[in-house]
């Protein structure tokens, strides 16, 4: 059996996504600990091949580079198909984020190999024949061990839960074909329609500060976008409460239903803590609860917690983290 690992290096309009770095950084725990080697997978239109040098500096030993016109647009069909028809040559795992574009690819692929998928893991390690895999179940609730036995592992990872690493290989190019006509996909995606383009993806931002109905009405979710535009490196979430009520965008939503996001820190302000909220966010490296009920059940995840009014506690953060910030 090759104790190789394939990884898939996701793009979006020619861009390659942090998932990409972290599928990379995933897999490669494995390899090195069954002495195999790391082989992104990367998907686009003409041109993509470029991002070749940033995958193998974050440990591709080769990059499998997959150019099509048909790939323009994620086109999961021909990506899974492409992908199993790979693993046929022979490799330990696969391992893509648990984005949105990676909960498509995944069970297509593992579907296709006729192996289980084991989705959203936070973490992993390889004991003898096995992976054992750290997978988030009961909406967060308890943490499951699942040891994973099959050949190949088809395997997706919590975005946030492996961060990036550096660690420089050859990363050699290698033109990959498609499996099939990309173009005959019976999945057609026609475009892609931008978001905010100035706005950190909830999946790549290392800091989230997140709103619920604590703060009351829509406009108090400026003092939220304040405190994160201070970090510079931060997105803004928010709970379903929000959402429903059209206080914040359906993206923004973090939980069960929504986003589950793993930063290194998670602020979340006027949030009860409800266990589908706890669901997307418990992950987080660091959690800090601003309620003004000192009971609310987010204390109880939280590592810092500061009991008072958020309208007023969050301007104070904001001209705090600006201080420390100028002064380097
Ligand atoms: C099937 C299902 C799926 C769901 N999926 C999700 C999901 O994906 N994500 C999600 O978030 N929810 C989800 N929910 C809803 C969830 O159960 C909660 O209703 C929701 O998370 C509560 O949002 P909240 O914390 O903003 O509001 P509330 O529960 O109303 O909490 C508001 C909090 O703000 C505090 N507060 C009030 N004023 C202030 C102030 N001035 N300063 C500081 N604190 C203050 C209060 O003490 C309270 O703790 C789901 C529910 C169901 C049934």
């Amino acid at each position: 059996m090759s104790a190789n690992v394939l990884a898939f290096a996701e793009s979006r309009s020619g861009d390659l996504r942090r998932a990409a770095l972290e599928a990379v950084t995933a897999a490669r725990t494995i390899a090195d600990a069954s002495g195999g080697e790391v082989h992104a997978v990367l998907f686009g239109a003409p041109g993509v091949g470029k991002h070749a040098a940033a995958l193998g500096a974050h440990g591709a030993d080769k990059v499998l580079v997959v150019e099509h016109a048909g790939f323009t647009h994620n086109n999961p069909e021909a990506v899974a198909g492409t992908i199993a028809a790979r693993m046929g040559s022979g490799y330990r795992a696969f391992v893509c984020a648990a984005s949105a574009t990676g909960k498509d690819i995944a069970p297509r692929v593992a579907a296709k190999l006729k192996v289980p998928v084991a989705s959203d893991l936070i973490a992993f390690e390889v004991k003898g024949a096995a992976i054992v895999a750290t997978h988030p179940g009961y909406t967060g609730k308890v943490l499951q061990t699942l040891s994973l036995t099959a050949t190949p592992a088809v395997l997706s990872v919590r975005p946030g839960a492996f961060l990036p690493k550096e660690n420089a290989k050859a990363g050699a190019s290698e033109a990959l074909a498609p499996a099939g006509d990309p173009a005959a996909s019976r999945v057609k995606v026609t475009e892609t329609a931008a978001g905010n383009a100035a706005k950190l993806d909830l999946g790549e931002a290392p800091v989230i500060i997140s709103g619920g109905r604590g703060l009351k009405e829509a406009g108090n979710f400026k003092l939220v976008e304040d405190l994160a535009a201070a970090f510079g490196n931060a997105a803004v979430g928010a709970t379903r409460a929000v959402t429903d009520d059209g206080w914040r965008p359906h993206a923004d939503q973090i939980g069960q239903t929504g986003r589950l996001v793993s930063p290194d820190l998670y602020v979340a302000c006027g949030i009860s803590g409800a266990i589908q909220h706890l669901a997307g966010m418990r992950t987080s490296k660091t959690i800090v609860a601003i309620n003004k009920d000192k009971e609310a059940p987010i204390f109880k995840v939280a590592d810092y917690g500061i009991v008072g009014d958020a309208l007023e506690i969050l301007p104070v953060l904001t001209e705090a983290v600006k201080k420390a910030k100028a002064s380097g």
